[in-house]
């Protein structure tokens, strides 16, 4: 979502709950916090909570009400990329890949560069590439 996106939901807000609200230090928490949101899920978030909120909602609520969509959001993208997934034979579809470093005894865990990988294990370390001191 780009800051002009951004600023016209806070304006929305601020028609509803007042300037002082979304103002200031205030408007840049918010925007640092849901700059890379999808425009839709921010947009229907501000919708949902002007709809059901008597007070400003801050941060709090405003996660509450977006985890829904972040879950379907990210349950879509997981699709997409697993669509075109081809059979891995260095990870057996499972997504994670061994990998020892020369002359240590323990495999390390490395997401592995197929889309398994990337949908099943974000948080792991990429394959090291161009070093050839490890053995898959
Ligand atoms: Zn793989």
């Amino acid at each position: 979502m780009n800051e002009k996106d951004f600023a016209f939901q806070i304006e929305r807000l601020k028609s509803v709950y007042g300037d002082k609200a979304y103002s200031g230090e205030r408007y840049f928490i918010f925007l640092k916090e849901f700059a890379d949101l999808p425009r839709e899920v921010f947009e229907k978030t501000v919708t949902n909570l002007i709809a059901t909120e008597i007070r400003p909602p801050m941060l709090n609520k405003f996660r509450e009400a977006m985890q829904e969509d972040l879950n379907l959001a990210a349950q879509a993208k997981k699709a997409e990329l697993l669509k075109n997934a081809y059979d891995c034979r260095k990870c057996g579809n499972v997504g994670v890949a061994y990998a020892k470093k020369k002359g240590e005894q323990f495999a390390y865990a490395f997401q592995c560069s197929c889309a398994y990988g990337r949908v099943n294990y974000p948080a792991y370390p990429e394959i090291p590439t161009g070093q050839n001191d490890w053995f898959f």
